[in-house]
């Protein structure tokens, strides 16, 4: 009865033809999950060649001593909680295998090859490396949250760990309505009454979300943060793994399988400068044309608005016919680039010796410029260390830089005045200043044998500007978002700025919307709501243990009853040491639980 019906779905949608405008992570799902099910896809991208697909996770590639050394645009990983990814990550084999059906795993898939990560790690400026290990028994409610963060909070006064603990606790209390309602509105900052902290302490709460987008702690809103790192840490406390990495370079391990896999399904792929998207044409509440560059307008039946939001804000603009009356496309155009950062990935191959480091990513808390680093050697398969070593090198450091504008704290320049060659040395400089686990520097100056910095990066020959900023979520942003469907019905968006359950600009979100757009499409054509793509609807409530799902309905109820119970806090006698935090925290956190019952 299944394949029946999917044969039939099969057969309205063959022929549909699809124009898919942007090839980053949103355009291959949409491309993916609509060529399966019988589409005739097309996926428009101005960057050429396999290498120029997947937009902002896609590899990049230099030169050294004749040789290619694969680098980043940005290192990746994947906490556990992400769903979309690694289910379609499951579907793609790693081989020229052919695929019968699409939509089940295939062996020796993409996904089978994922490195999975046990322990991430904080360096302080001169302090000994804090590792962070997943080795909390459970973390199924918030007892067990807070014996994770009285880790976490190892570097900071006692005083400090408990004001944070605290508040992360509260918030872990409360439930999704009040979420939605008042920590939106709010940034992360002020909600941690940040101001009261010691410096130390407030770098360290900085670098909390700058260790996941370029999101300054005071600009991020209260609730995309703190609901992304319950979590993580929630991950921190289970079996298995807490994050995955690619095994190699993105593109060759993950990007060029899968254009592989969706060629094999019938996926055309149009790319190059002239095929850049400069307008949508429409009419009788459709959309007819897309134009293009250096090229013939493209016609299609169904358009997928996969770019890049500063992509789509410039196809837009030039497109006032298309915005007038539809709401959802005045929204992309409303969005302010202040909602967006730099987050930008640098590499440096290392001359004698590897840095190890930890086997996870390492986030460096007192660096000016919100310095987050993976050491790639030891999670890469011979495969892609023996290109390591035939550049000359014996290690690679991948990095990622999150504030270009102001330095925090401190003296140190603004990434964005300065040369290429002045931006390496300085984050050698920051990275210098904390302390491995022998107590060492963690980098020096003549470890560096090359480097190599984002290719979207312009310096001529200072920074001159960034191709590929990245969604931040400012309080009140997710309103403003648009959503997948548009006013026009063979119009829809994806993108990591469109609006999607998982709240956070990243491949998963990318994945979850380009999912969302396919299942649109279908159901404009098949009118029949069988065989969609899987979408996740909640996060929390997937991976959230039923305990503390119902501490937090509790706490809605009583939200939206307005009964204001909160009791006056009382003066507390000063912690005596780290141990007393965390017995405090769960004693605190056992008593929150309670009131749930
Ligand atoms: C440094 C860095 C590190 C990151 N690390 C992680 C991580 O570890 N984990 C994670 O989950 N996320 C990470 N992210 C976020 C993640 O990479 C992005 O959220 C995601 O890749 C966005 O995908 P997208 O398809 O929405 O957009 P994009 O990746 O921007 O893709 C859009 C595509 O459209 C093309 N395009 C643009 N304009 C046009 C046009 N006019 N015509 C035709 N084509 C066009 C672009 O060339 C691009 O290929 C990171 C981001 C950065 C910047």
């Amino acid at each position: 009865m299944a394949l029946a019906m999917s044969a039939a779905m099969t057969n309205a949608c063959a022929g549909r033809r699809v124009a898919v405008l942007g090839g980053g992570i949103a355009g291959l799902t949409a491309a993916h999950e609509l060529a399966g099910r019988g589409f005739s896809v097309t996926v428009y991208e101005i960057r050429g060649g396999v290498r120029g697909l997947g937009g902002k996770a896609r590899s990049q590639y230099f030169r050294v001593g004749g040789h290619e050394v694969p680098g980043e645009h940005g290192y990746r990983f994947m906490p556990a909680f992400y769903r979309c990814l690694p289910e379609t990550m499951s579907r793609i084999p790693r081989g020229a295998t052919p695929v019968v059906d699409f939509r089940m795993p295939q062996p020796n898939s993409v996904a089978d090859a994922l490195v999975g990560l046990d322990r991430f790690a904080v360096a302080r400026d001169n302090m000994p490396l804090g590792i962070i290990r997943r080795e909390v028994p459970r973390t199924k409610d918030l007892p067990g949250l807070a014996l994770t963060l009285g880790k976490l909070f190892h570097s900071i006064s006692p005083r400090d760990a408990r004001h944070m603990g605290r508040k992360l606790l509260a918030y872990y209390a409360t439930g999704p309505i009040e979420r939605a309602e008042r920590f939106e509105a709010l940034s992360f900052w002020d909600y941690m009454e940040a101001d009261r902290l010691q410096p130390i302490a407030r770098r360290l709460l900085e670098s909390m979300p700058q260790s996941l987008v370029a999101m300054r702690a005071s600009e991020g809103n209260a609730r995309t943060l703190l609901d992304v790192l319950q979590l993580m840490m929630l991950d921190y406390g289970r079996p298995g793994s807490a994050e995955w990495v690619f095994p190699g370079p993105t593109t060759d391990v993950w990007l060029a399988p899968w254009v592989r896999l969706l060629v094999q399904l019938g996926v055309r792929f149009a790319q190059g400068p002239t095929q850049r998207i400069v307008g949508l044409e429409v009419d009788g509440g459709q959309v007819t044309a897309a134009h293009r560059a250096g090229a013939a307008p493209v016609e299609a039946d169904l358009y997928v608005l996969a770019t890049p939001l500063e992509g789509s804000q410039a196809i837009l603009r030039a497109s006032p016919t298309a915005v007038m009356g539809c709401s959802q496309l005045a929204k992309v155009l409303a969005i302010p680039s202040s909602a967006t950062r730099w987050m930008v990935g640098l590499q440096l191959l290392l001359r004698d010796r590897d840095r190890p480091w930890t086997r996870g990513h390492v986030a460096f808390a007192d660096s000016p410029w919100g310095i987050t680093a993976v050491s790639q050697h030891q999670l890469w398969s011979h495969e892609h260390r023996q290109r390591i070593t035939r550049a000359g090198g014996a290690g690679l450091l991948s990095l990622i830089v999150t504030e270009w504008e102001r330095p925090r704290d401190s003296e140190a320049p603004r990434a964005r005045d300065l040369t290429a060659p002045e931006i390496v040395r300085e984050v050698v400089r920051q990275v210098a200043s904390c302390r491995d686990l022998e107590q060492h520097p963690m980098l020096r100056a003549d470890d560096v044998l090359a480097h190599h910095i984002d290719d979207d990066v312009r310096f001529g020959p200072r920074v001159e500007g960034n191709g590929s900023p990245l969604l931040i979520h400012p309080p009140g942003l997710w309103a403003r978002r648009p959503s997948v469907v548009t006013g026009y019905d063979n119009l829809v968006l994806a993108g990591d700025y469109v609006q999607n359950p998982m709240d956070l600009a990243t491949m998963e979100g990318a994945n979850a919307t380009g999912r969302m757009a396919a299942n649109r499409l279908l159901d404009v054509v098949a009118h029949t709501p069988h065989d969609r793509a899987m979408v996740i609807a909640d996060y929390q409530a997937e991976h959230v243990s039923p305990a503390l799902r119902a501490l937090g309905r509790a706490s809605d109820l009583r939200y939206l009853r307005r009964r204001s119970n909160a009791p006056t806090p009382q003066p507390q006698p000063m912690p005596r040491d780290h141990d007393q935090v965390t017995h405090d925290l769960v004693t605190e956190a056992q008593s929150l639980q309670a009131r749930a019952s």
